[in-house]
């Protein structure tokens, strides 16, 4: 069990090893926000973590997030899930941003439920650099799909976002997180997400602006 001080002082430490990390890459402090992925995790934690300070969650399921949502205080929602089509008004409803657009038919169905919520919303491109992910656009077609993005009226492309490779080998972590870099640049994207509670540290370094943390926040799953 994860007590509630547990999780604020998890929250801190993230925080300031956060800003360590940022200081020892000659990066500017307070350039990584931190998204606590509240995933399978009781709202009693996630209200802690955002009465701690935590400004941002990120959930990967529609139906979760809604039973959970009307239950949290104000605070930014990022959708990091697969986007299945049949979802995405719900999506669009529910969150402030998706880290998750990989195919057109993603992003043509969310665009669709943004304009009926009335919103612009902010979306990133998930790119594949990954053989152990499943999701993701692999790199040859990214261009064909910021194009597309371009094109929907109610969504801002605004960067990109991956997932590491599943391995232990740091390297091997360093040079996916850096072609995700090099990929967001090229489409001249503001917001990198990359880092989770494992290879966060790898994802500062590769110049991420957003790090998604669960483990290392709310305990594991
Ligand atoms: C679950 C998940 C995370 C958080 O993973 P941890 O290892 O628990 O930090 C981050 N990003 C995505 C896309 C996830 O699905």
């Amino acid at each position: 069990m994860t007590s509630s001080t547990a999780i604020a002082a998890n929250l801190q430490h993230l925080h300031d090893a956060i800003e360590a990390e940022l200081l020892r890459c000659g990066r500017t402090p307070g350039s990584v926000r931190l998204v606590g992925v509240s995933k399978k995790q009781p709202v009693e934690y996630i209200r802690a973590a955002i009465a701690a300070g935590l400004s941002d969650i990120g959930e990967n399921y529609v139906q979760e997030a809604m039973t959970k949502f009307p239950q949290l205080p104000p605070v930014r929602k990022h959708f990091i899930g697969h986007i299945q089509t049949n979802k995405a008004k719900q999506i669009a409803q529910l969150f402030d941003m998706v880290h998750s657009v990989d195919r057109a038919e993603a992003a043509l169905a969310l665009n669709k439920g943004a304009e009926l919520a009335g919103k612009i919303l902010p979306v990133l491109l998930q790119i594949n650099i990954s053989p152990t992910e499943r999701f993701g656009c692999p790199p040859e077609h990214v261009d064909a799909l910021a194009e597309l993005l371009h094109h929907q009226q109610h969504l801002q492309c605004a960067g990109v976002m991956a997932i590491a490779p599943l391995t232990t080998d740091r390297t091997t972590i360093t040079h996916a997180f850096d072609h995700a870099a090099r990929i967001c640049a090229d489409l001249h994207g503001t917001v990198l997400s990359l880092g989770m509670s494992n290879d966060w540290r790898e994802a500062i370094r590769a110049g991420s602006t957003l790090v998604r943390i669960g483990t290392a926040l709310f305990g594991a799953r």
